[in-house]
């Protein structure tokens, strides 16, 4: 894997606070992340992953201060949101509808699709494409813009275990291509341990843990010692009992 270079910080984020009505989600959120770092970040269902991210794109119906993004974002979430009526190329040129014309709009599509695998695809209507082939052409689409920051919310969660393997390879390839920094919100302990320089768990509105990960990822593999001792740190964090836990629990 190519060293990737790191530049300035490409977000900022200071004491931010979201607020549902009276249900209070990120109560002080302190956040930076350097450009081309890839931070991932895990925390239960409901503690506020998706509203940091949604604050962080821009989508935040109530825009705050306390976020700062120098430069473009793009978004991936889990499901590929892809537009049915428009063709597989259509749809990754339409992040550029704005900044290119047709022409460049076209070319930059079909390279984007190019480096996902799917140039085949190009003429074909997002129905016809399967759930993983669908997920690289959104993939394709949030990188043709070439983002500083790419904002990926649970993209893999819901492909079945292999195609997600080659999905994890996929998206370090165009990262280290591409270089733009990446936060990635994952329920998978081990897709973070495989992919992230950073670990972060959100807890009780606020990143309440945070684990460096030095390992180079072609180290990385289930057994490694440090690896281990993190995923079981992760765990207890996210509030879930290891088998070796409750054994020692039940001694
Ligand atoms: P999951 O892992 O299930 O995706 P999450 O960590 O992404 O969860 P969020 O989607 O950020 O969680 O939601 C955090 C809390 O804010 C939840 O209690 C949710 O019900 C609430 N919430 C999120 N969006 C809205 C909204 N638009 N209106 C009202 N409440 C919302
Ligand atoms: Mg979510």
């Amino acid at each position: 894997m190519a060293s990737v270079t790191r530049t300035a910080r490409v977000a900022q984020v200071r004491d931010h606070h979201r607020s549902y009505g009276d249900t209070a989600v990120l109560q002080g959120v302190d956040l930076d992340i350097a450009g081309g770092e890839f931070v991932a970040l895990l925390g239960r269902s409901g503690s506020g992953k998706s509203t940091l991210l949604r604050s962080l794109a821009g989508l935040d119906a109530s825009p705050a201060s306390e976020v700062q993004v120098d430069g473009r974002t793009s978004v991936s979430f889990q499901e590929p949101r892809l537009l049915p009526w428009r063709r597989v190329t259509e749809n990754v040129g339409l992040a550029l509808l704005s900044t290119a014309r047709p022409e460049e709009r076209a070319r930059r599509a079909a390279t984007a699709l190019g480096e996902v695998g799917l140039t085949e695809k190009g003429e074909e209507w997002p129905l016809s494409l399967s759930g993983g082939q669908a997920q690289r052409v959104s993939l394709a689409r949030a990188l043709v813009s070439e983002p500083d920051l790419l904002l990926l919310d649970e993209p893999f969660s819901a492909l079945d275990a292999l195609t997600r393997i080659e999905m994890h390879r996929l998206v370090l390839q165009l990262w280290a291509r591409h270089e733009p920094a990446v936060l990635l919100v994952t329920h998978d302990v081990d897709e973070a341990l495989m992919l992230a320089d950073r670990v972060l768990v959100l807890d009780e509105g606020r990143l309440a843990h945070e684990w460096t990960l030095p390992t180079p990822r072609h180290a990385r593999t289930p057994t490694h010692p440090h690896l281990s001792e993190v995923r079981e740190q992760v765990l207890a964090a996210l509030g879930v009992q290891t088998v070796d836990q409750k054994a020692a629990g039940a001694a």
